[in-house]
């Protein structure tokens, strides 16, 4: 008999063999395909064949938290609360950040697989996704960016650094992703988990597009780790937060629309305020700017005019109501703002320019945030069994796949 768990109303099986879930951050596709067009992702070119590679939806906005919450919960943030890094609280009339897990509405597949007796490994690539992906998980977790303070209290391990054969990495680096896979391998090895979960940083695709030198030597390391993987027996699932999309024009320059600054001009400047909830403590890479924004109307303010105005600004894609937001996207009314944009593919957004500091931008700028952004490879190094594969397939149901439809 197999043993089963229900979380967020989906259930799966128990691991029988160590499964690993990977999320790849910023892995627009054709990353993959330009590295296994240039013959540098080997593995990943073998599994058409003896696994399975399919495509599905982010979710959005396509940022990394809500994306990553999704993936552990198998739910979309109307569920889990987590729908970008910051929402405005009209209760407070402040800014909140919502690194922290007292922010997260439903409980993890990682923290069940655990409770149920499984031996449950996490790690990320930056700190900040630690304590979401972390809550109530009795197991190991751990970030590669604060790799040299893990202990057995908080992270349930010590001594990862001196185990994993490379030196403390750089917050903007690619070894920083690269750690993951090491740290990943040891623990493969050595612990065994049942369940691993590891996570990225997309500061390659960020500055670097598909089939660039640059981008396929970090798609070929990680190709070699999933060769050690699955040698290793690993059953392997890897997926992306979100894709990448450059947001520049012919030249290298960035298309940005500065929202605050328009409707202070058309509204004043207490009338509406642009909230955006890619804003993080690591904006080096992309200075803050996506291709989505919350919007927060003061009273006096018509939203039917602001929806107008908005629409009619080249490089917009759409504006939605909180409810038709909501609706579509699966978001939770009370953390997304009264109206949200969104940017065509080639555009982002910005609040006012002054707040923008793009003297780190020393490539043309790559970002994500939008629809343009929202598809992302589902790949496992087994075949599918008894799983017909929906009309619309989400990133988040790939640890339904992993531990209930593969072969
Ligand atoms: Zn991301
Ligand atoms: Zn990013």
């Amino acid at each position: 008999m197999t043993q089963a768990i229900t979380v967020n109303s989906r259930s799966y099986r128990l691991s029988i063999a160590p499964t690993i879930v990977i999320c790849i951050d910023g892995c627009e596709q054709d990353y993959i395909n330009q590295a296994v067009q240039a013959g540098q992702a080997p593995f990943l070119a073998k599994l058409t064949g003896i696994g399975t590679v399919l495509t599905g939806d982010c979710v959005i906005p396509s940022f990394t938290n809500p994306n990553n919450l999704s993936i552990v919960t198998g739910a979309p943030p109307s569920v889990h609360g987590i729908c970008g890094n910051f929402f405005f609280d009209q209760d407070t009339q402040k800014e909140v950040l919502m690194n922290d897990a007292k922010y997260l509405r439903a409980p993890t597949i990682l923290a069940e697989l655990a409770k149920a007796g499984q031996l449950v490994a996490v790690v990320t690539a930056k700190d900040k996704l630690r304590s979401l992906l972390g809550h109530q998980l009795k197991g190991i977790c751990f970030s590669a960016e604060k790799a040299d303070q893990v202990n057995i209290e908080e992270h349930g391990i010590e001594n990862i650094l001196a185990r994993v054969d490379m030196p403390m990495p750089s917050v903007y680096s690619a070894e920083l992703s690269e750690f993951v896979f090491a740290a990943g391998l040891s623990l493969l090895v050595n612990e065994r988990p049942d369940f691993m979960y590891l996570s990225t940083t997309d500061y390659i695709q960020h500055k670097h597009a598909p089939g660039t030198p640059q981008a396929n030597t970090f798609y070929a390391m990680m190709d070699n780790y999933f060769q050690r993987f699955h040698d290793a027996g690993a059953i392997l699932a890897i997926t992306a937060d979100h894709g990448m999309n450059a947001k520049t024009d012919a030249v290298g320059r960035p298309n940005i629309v500065f929202l605050q600054d328009l409707l202070d001009i058309r509204y004043g400047a207490k009338g509406v305020r642009v909230l955006l909830p890619i804003t993080d403590p690591y904006v080096v890479h992309h200075g803050a700017l996506g291709s989505y924004a919350t919007v927060y109307l003061r009273s006096s303010v018509e939203q039917a005019d602001v929806i107008a105005f908005l629409t009619g600004i080249a490089g917009i894609e759409c504006v939605l109501t909180r409810a038709q937001a909501a609706d579509r996207f699966e978001l939770p009314e009370d953390r997304i703002g009264d109206l949200i944009v969104l940017a065509e593919r080639l555009t982002v957004l910005g609040t006012a320019a002054e707040e923008h500091d793009l003297s780190g931008l020393a490539v043309p700028l790559r970002s994500h945030g939008g629809v343009s952004e929202q598809k992302v490879p589902l790949i496992f190094n087994r075949k599918l069994s008894g799983f017909s594969i929906p009309d619309r397939l989400r990133n988040f149901d790939i640890i339904d796949i992993a531990l209930n439809h593969l072969t």
